[in-house]
């Protein structure tokens, strides 16, 4: 009866195991996520969307190209 107990003792580990790994894959998954961070914003100039790590900030205000941070 213990060897019972026992087997079932090490099933429910590694269950408990695969079980508490399966959100570390979904958390990890949710980090993909991060992609979206590119946010879109409106040249202070010529109103085109760019994604925010191309943008240039001058002055407070956000543009597209050096072209449009002169113009403005
Ligand atoms: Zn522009």
């Amino acid at each position: 009866m213990l060897k019972i107990l026992l087997v079932i003792g090490v099933i429910a580990f590694v269950y408990y195991f695969f079980i508490k790994k399966k959100p570390l894959i979904n958390s990890h998954k949710k980090d993909d996520t991060k992609l979206q961070s590119n946010d879109m914003i409106e040249c202070s100039t010529c109103g085109v969307y760019c994604e925010f790590d191309e943008a240039i900030l001058s002055n407070g205000k956000y543009y597209c190209s050096t072209e449009c941070v002169e113009k403005g």
